[in-house]
């Protein structure tokens, strides 16, 4: 890739140089869904003078009713990303405006408030992401399928035949990250029947966060033009394993300097007390800060429960980290970073960072320490004993984390406040509904439990 681009000018410079005819303007609503008006080049001056205009009640939960003044999603140059699989088309994500001003709706415009506040502090949040998903297809009846019928194995994690049958699948989107400059150093067959991770070296956090929403973009259409679905909802088949989008942390000085790394950790991790901190303070608040990173109902299917078939979910049960050990949320796998894996595939990246953070930040300006590593297996743990630790289990479903979530003071900064509110009422009010419209619906299982039992 080329060196970064931070005006209109060098941007236009860069686009005519790819061939770029079109521009996708693309921002997110609060799931993450990514919204897009395609600008010709021609029309390259209107797009960056006054950005692109939506409706944005139509889009998704952006803080608007049909009597609102447009969204405008205005570009950031720095995230110009030309469209590997077809030639001539960029995308480029915006912060989203509403008369003249930065729209606190926004979950870009989110992140950046919160980057912005820890800039003003001179430091630098680097995180990489990595992303699971399913390759499946839709049948006849309306229910899904693997992609890959063969893909059948009771424990098909890094099986080399079933990485070999998505070969094509699984090489175009390595050959494109890297082709984006975004270092694709892994791709493998995770613990799921059909489950895949292709993973691309960390960054800045915005970075990052415009990164997760290109490339479930990318890997949803050349899933889709390979006649399947992807998926990346948190879980999709009871009996496998979940979709985990697991956030690796690390806290930098604006001179580069690395605050999370010490070789000289007394715990053995290489972490410094700074990072301790920060790993504290993501753990004070996980009850909360798991409504934002696992924001959907089918979120609380793949963490805190039993088993699937392969014999580990691999996803958090309680509020605990460790070293290189994946029975915990927190897991410091190496010097200098810590890996959240209390996130799932169905997070909206821009909010997921700016709770994580805020809640890191809250240990670091507390001061707090997590106390010695676990080492056990807490997937093997007895509830009772656990609790006697006083260790937190996740909440059970959805609504129990929201209800953490709207209590939490530091998180309901960090979210920022809208003309009408604070964010996170907001927040709450999206999910909760959410909530109680998938509780209003009767499911096979109540049908298969109860229809006779009386
Ligand atoms: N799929 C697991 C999850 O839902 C993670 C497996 C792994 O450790 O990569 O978090
Ligand atoms: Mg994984």
């Amino acid at each position: 890739m080329t060196a970064t681009i931070s005006s209109a000018d060098q941007l236009l410079e860069q686009a005519r140089h790819d061939g770029i005819e079109f521009f996708f303007a693309m921002f997110v609503d609060m799931h993450g869904k990514p919204c897009a008006k395609m600008v010709p080049v021609e029309a390259f001056d209107v797009l960056m003078g006054g950005g692109a205009g939506f409706a944005g009640f139509a889009a998704g939960p952006l803080g608007q009713t049909p009597a609102d003044p447009d969204l405008i999603a205005v570009p950031d140059p720095a995230s110009y990303t030309p469209v590997p699989w077809q030639p001539g088309l960029a995308v480029v994500h915006c912060d989203v405006h509403v008369e003249g001003e930065p729209w606190p709706y926004s979950p870009r415009v989110i992140l950046k408030h919160m980057l912005d506040r820890l800039a003003d502090r001179g430091i630098v949040l680097n995180v990489g992401a990595e992303a699971e998903y399913m390759l499946v297809r839709r049948r006849a009846d309306g229910g899904i399928e693997l992609a890959d019928e063969l893909d059948t194995a009771k424990a098909p994690c890094y099986d080399a035949k079933a990485l070999t049958r998505m070969y094509d699948h699984l090489t175009t989107v390595s050959r494109y990250l890297n082709t984006l400059g975004w270092s694709n150093y892994a791709n493998d067959h995770e613990d799921g029947n059909g489950q895949f991770e292709q993973n691309f070296r960390y960054a800045d956090a915005l970075t990052t966060a415009d990164r997760m929403i290109f490339f479930r973009y990318m890997v949803h259409t050349l899933a889709h033009r390979a006649g399947m679905a992807a998926t990346f909802m948190p879980k999709p088949f009871a009996n496998l394993t979940g979709n985990g989008l697991h956030l690796h942390s690390s806290l930098w000085d604006a001179g580069g300097r690395d605050l999370f790394t010490d070789h000289h950790d007394p715990r053995g991790l290489g972490m410094s007390p700074l990072g301790y901190s920060y790993v504290a303070g993501v753990l004070d608040h996980a009850p909360a800060l798991v409504a934002v990173t696992c924001p959907t109902v089918n979120s609380y299917k793949r963490m805190g429960v039993g088993a699937p078939q392969s014999g580990a979910t691999w996803a958090p049960v309680y509020a605990t980290y460790g070293g290189n050990n994946r029975t915990q949320m927190l897991r410091i796998p190496d010097a200098g970073r810590v890996e959240n894996r209390g996130c799932d595939g169905s997070a909206n990246p821009y909010l997921a960072i700016t709770a994580m953070a805020a809640a890191g930040m809250d240990g670091v300006d507390r001061g707090l320490d997590p106390g010695e590593p676990n080492r056990d297996n807490l997937f093997l743990a007895d509830p009772a004993a656990v609790a006697a630790r006083g260790i937190a289990p996740m909440p059970p479903t959805l609504a129990h984390a929201v209800d953490r979530l709207v209590d939490d003071a530091v998180l309901r900064d960090a979210l920022g406040k809208t003309p009408h509110g604070d964010y996170v009422d907001y927040f709450a009010k999206v999910k909760r509904d959410e909530f109680f419209a998938y509780h209003a619906a009767v499911s096979p299982w109540e049908i298969d439990q109860y229809l006779t039992l009386y």
